[in-house]
């Protein structure tokens, strides 16, 4: 592609279906270890929360719901302060997350002003905007991110260290710190770290190097408060992204590093599963947000991506895997019918779907998995490979045996009233 030409997606209804964004606090709260999320909500989102998590009631976790009934309809604002005692009672926590959902947000709750009555000096609140109106279940994590920052210390501006940005589990956290050591690349820490009261210095020598594609918006935040620089590169899943990561962020630091032999022996160690994908017509609905660099991983593993569709593109923050998906159709928040039509017109081998389009699909015989899965899973960098390419083939592998779409139950049964001739 020509690097002045910008890379071209489409954006189809300007809404999207997604996941919650509660669903967050499902890592978060295993990651930051000394935080409590406190979730203002209904009992839609109480039960959205323990289905989500599986969460037993004699588990004590560190996040609950403060429920809101009816009759708080007429009061001007909820009262809080005898909840927050009793978390810092049971929990000792250093920081808790004020969440916001549906239900509060139409009725206008003022959560800043709430969030800022809670706080004391020895334990804040922070208001955390995440409901499901407005934030996919991924995004929130980027509100997290933003209520933390002004917590961050200034570094120094010849302080230059990389900051890792975006939550991933603590083995995958390890592999990250045993590269970046075995390259000479000079680490600060990350955001979100293992404590709240941990959070690495941020100043305008710091390299900020984003893990996860959802994060867009507290990266913008951070270059415009702190001066920081933005690595621009892909983001480091499969061998691919992971070498491009690897060594674009170590030409930050002056070190020029070639990869190609690491990447190689990345693929050859996962060939009998690339060897299961090449071909394979691979189609993305739009849910996790991780889209874009899947996408590309499947891609480069051999596969045939028909559509890579997102709720969410930042042309800047998604540049380079944008440009790596150069000639495959691209959409911003797509038209689920549509996709469908497309779907029964060319029939794809597997479908990465929302929750809520799945089982429909597996039950029309679409060999589908649920996009949600890859948020949880460690799938990131030299190590998240074989996570990473087996979320592919097990369900290639476990679903084979399935009938596709000229099985009668497409037409008959999930889309009795879609014209498909007019389609
Ligand atoms: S915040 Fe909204 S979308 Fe999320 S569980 Fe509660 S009611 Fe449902």
């Amino acid at each position: 592609m020509a690097p002045d030409r910008k890379p071209a997606f489409i954006r189809e209804d300007a809404a999207y279906h997604s996941f919650c964004g509660l669903a967050c606090v499902g890592w978060l709260y295993q990651k930051i270890k000394d935080s409590f999320f406190l979730i203002l909500g209904t009992h839609t989102c109480a039960h959205f929360l323990q289905n989500t998590m599986g969460v037993m009631v004699f588990a004590r976790p560190r996040f609950g719901i403060a429920l809101i009934e009816e009759t708080d309809l007429s009061r001007p604002q909820p009262e809080l302060h005898a909840l927050i005692e009793e978390i810092k009672a049971d929990h000792h926590p250093s920081v808790i997350f004020l969440l916001s959902s549906c239900t509060p947000d139409v009725m206008k709750v003022e959560f800043q002003g709430l969030a800022d009555s809670l706080s004391t000096p020895s334990l804040p609140v922070l208001f955390v905007p995440a409901s499901g109106l407005e934030y996919t279940f991924s995004q929130s994590e980027d509100s997290v991110l933003q209520a933390l920052l002004p917590f961050c210390p200034v570094a120094a501006p010849d302080d230059r260290r990389v900051v890792f940005l975006g939550s991933v589990n603590d083995a995958i956290a390890d592999d990250f710190l045993a590269e970046a050591e075995q390259l000479g690349i000079p680490v600060a820490g990350f955001l979100p770290s293992t404590h709240f009261t941990e959070l690495p210095a941020i100043g305008a020598g710091t390299i900020i190097a984003p893990l996860q594609p959802y994060l867009a918006k507290v990266a913008q935040l951070i270059t415009n408060e702190r001066g920081a620089t933005l690595l621009s590169s892909l983001f480091p899943f499969g061998p691919d992204g992971t070498r491009a990561f690897w060594e674009d962020l170590a030409a930050q630091f002056g070190i020029m590093v070639d990869l190609s032999e690491r990447e190689a022996r990345s693929w050859a160690a996962i060939a009998s599963h690339t060897e299961r994908l090449r071909g394979k017509k691979i189609f993305f609905t739009a849910d996790n947000l991780l889209e874009l660099p899947l996408a590309r991983f499947v891609q480069s593993a051999g596969a045939e991506v028909q559509e890579c569709s997102s709720p969410y593109i930042n042309r800047r923050f998604h540049a380079r895997e944008l440009a790596a998906l150069d000639g495959v159709r691209v959409v911003e928040q797509p038209n689920y019918n549509r996709q469908l039509r497309d779907m029964h017109a060319d029939p794809p081998d597997l479908v990465i779907s929302t929750m809520g389009t799945t089982n429909p699909l597996l039950g029309a015989g679409i060999v589908a998995k649920w996009s949600t899965e890859f948020a949880f899973m460690p799938i990131h960098g030299w190590a998240g490979v074989p996570s990473l390419v087996g979320m592919f083939t097990r369900s290639i592998d476990r679903h084979a045996q399935l009938g596709k779409l000229d099985d009668p139950v497409w037409t008959a049964g999930l889309m009795p009233s879609i014209p498909l001739e007019q389609a």
